[in-house]
């Protein structure tokens, strides 16, 4: 039976009041193929853009996506943009290939990776890579990087300020790299890449869209660590990845 417009308007108010209620400031899903994407907050002018219009062909070879990612370690400098400049060992820029189809996004470097300035190479940096190699990739193969390039003091939760000051750094590593899926790590990760409060138990296990990009909310590997029971949480979101990868 064909519905009228009148009970097609019911139904989209009720899916909007919906989202409204689950906490959502935009709207996570597709109205049509237009308005793909979930908009991140907090652009700068620069990097402002409207998702149905922003594509990423600006990076074509691995050699421009190589000298755009170095420019950008050079921008990035001996940063201060904030406060987390003030303990850390090393900044954490991000590692993996270029063309990496996959990228993995945490919050931000721990003491390890501090001290290496590499991310994910502590004990949670481990099961990533278990990960990683379960879905069939190497690590090289893939790119990870965090939202914040410096340690927060006692492995704390970036706060917003915090974010807002190096979030430009991780889009302009997902401009350039401009992988095929996103699988963000962990509450913080999760919240700011959707922009939304709603905890990451609620968000994981399917799609939402970053500038065109398909993005995989999961848990973060330290999380794991604490709770390995959800171990086969993480293992089905990556299923549905590597789903999503066949058909793109
Ligand atoms: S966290 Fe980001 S913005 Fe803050 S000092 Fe480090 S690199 Fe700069």
């Amino acid at each position: 039976m064909q519905k009228n417009n009148k009970t097609i308007v019911n139904d989209i108010k009720t899916v909007l009041e919906f989202y409204q209620a689950l906490g959502f400031e935009r709207l996570p899903i597709n109205i049509g193929r237009k308005n793909r994407g979930a908009k991140v907050q907090k652009f700068t002018a620069s990097e402002r853009k409207d998702s149905s219009t922003y594509k990423l062909p600006r990076y074509q070879t691995s050699e421009q996506k190589k000298a755009a990612l170095k420019e950008l370690r050079e921008e990035i400098g001996d940063c201060q943009r904030c406060k987390l400049s003030k303990g850390r060992t090393n900044i954490v820029f991000g590692e993996g290939s270029e063309d990496a189809e996959i990228m993995f996004i945490g919050e931000g470097p721990g003491k390890e990776e501090d001290i290496q300035g590499r991310p994910f190479v502590g004990d949670a940096g481990q099961l990533l890579t278990k990960l990683i190699e379960k879905m069939g990739f190497k690590r090289n193969n893939v790119y990870i990087g965090n939202i914040v390039k410096c340690r927060p003091p006692f492995n704390r939760d970036p706060e917003e300020d915090e974010i807002n000051a190096c979030i430009v750094f991780i889009k302009k590593q997902i401009e350039i790299i401009s992988p095929k899926v996103i699988i963000s790590l962990g509450r913080v990760s999760a919240q700011t890449l959707i922009g939304s409060k709603i905890p990451i138990s609620k968000l994981r296990g399917r799609f939402y869209e970053y500038c065109n990009i398909p993005l995989m909310p999961t848990f973060h590997p330290a999380y794991l660590l604490r709770n390995p029971k959800d171990k086969w949480l993480v293992w089905e979101d990556a299923q549905k990845v590597l789903e999503k990868l066949k058909k793109i």
